[in-house]
């Protein structure tokens, strides 16, 4: 009973507090809830799994299990180190997720998030540059979801001017961190969340960012 009950307070921790703190998608969900199941409900606190094997035991497809992997890991929900052809999973449970977002992180996080946001025209030629998707993922943005990044944080000297300034989805904006551009889509494409191809044309066009070759037409 002890064991059911710790499951019950494990699931409502996760459904009610850490998904929607993390805005968890749905894939990431069942690939978290899955490795949660097959680890820590079963007394270890890890496991070791091929990436095929793990796509089917969620039930999702090869690419689609290594992408949600990818966040859980950004998210720090788990751990993720290559072993053999496999890989090893540790797997953290919600509370222990939430004890580590410390305020300092939050506030890091936030910083990146740029007053241009306020500034309509030129939120308007950013995502006309940008074609209304997302810098780094290419997803296509919808309207009051959307996050301005620094390509070079602030926190690392970055210029707080629209040149340095790109428009993302929040996702993006948020596990980017304050890392560098450059090293984020490195990581999103290792998870093929962006073609290699894709990748090249974003770091194409954020050496033309730098250069503040931005033709930003100003909406009028
Ligand atoms: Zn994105």
């Amino acid at each position: 009973m002890g064991e059911l009950k710790k499951a019950g307070q494990i699931w409502k921790e996760f459904e009610d507090y850490l998904a929607p703190l993390l805005g968890m998608k749905p894939g990431e969900r069942s690939v978290y809830s899955y490795l949660v199941r097959h680890t820590r409900l079963e007394g270890r606190r890890g496991v070791v799994v091929g990436m095929a094997a793990l796509a089917r035991g969620v039930g999702l497809g090869y690419a689609a299990a290594r992408w949600h992997l990818f966040r859980l890991a950004r998210k720090g929900c788990v751990q993720v180190r290559p072993y053999r052809h496999a890989q090893a999973i540790e797997v953290f449970l919600p509370e222990e997720v939430i004890r580590e977002i410390r305020v300092r992180d939050w506030e890091r996080l936030q910083r990146d998030t740029v007053r241009v946001s306020k500034n309509r025209v030129l939120r308007a030629a950013i995502l006309r540059r940008e074609r209304g998707r997302c810098f780094y993922c290419q997803q296509r943005l919808v309207e009051g979801k959307i996050w301005f990044d620094h390509v070079v944080p602030l926190a690392r000297g970055g210029s707080p001017e629209e040149k340095n300034v790109v428009a993302c989805c929040r996702t993006c904006n948020r596990w980017k961190g304050t890392g560098g551009a450059e090293a984020f889509l490195r990581e999103l494409c290792k998870a093929r969340g962006i073609s290699k191809e894709q990748l090249q044309k974003r770091l194409a066009a954020i050496r033309e960012i730098l250069r503040g070759k931005l033709r930003l037409r100003r909406a009028a």
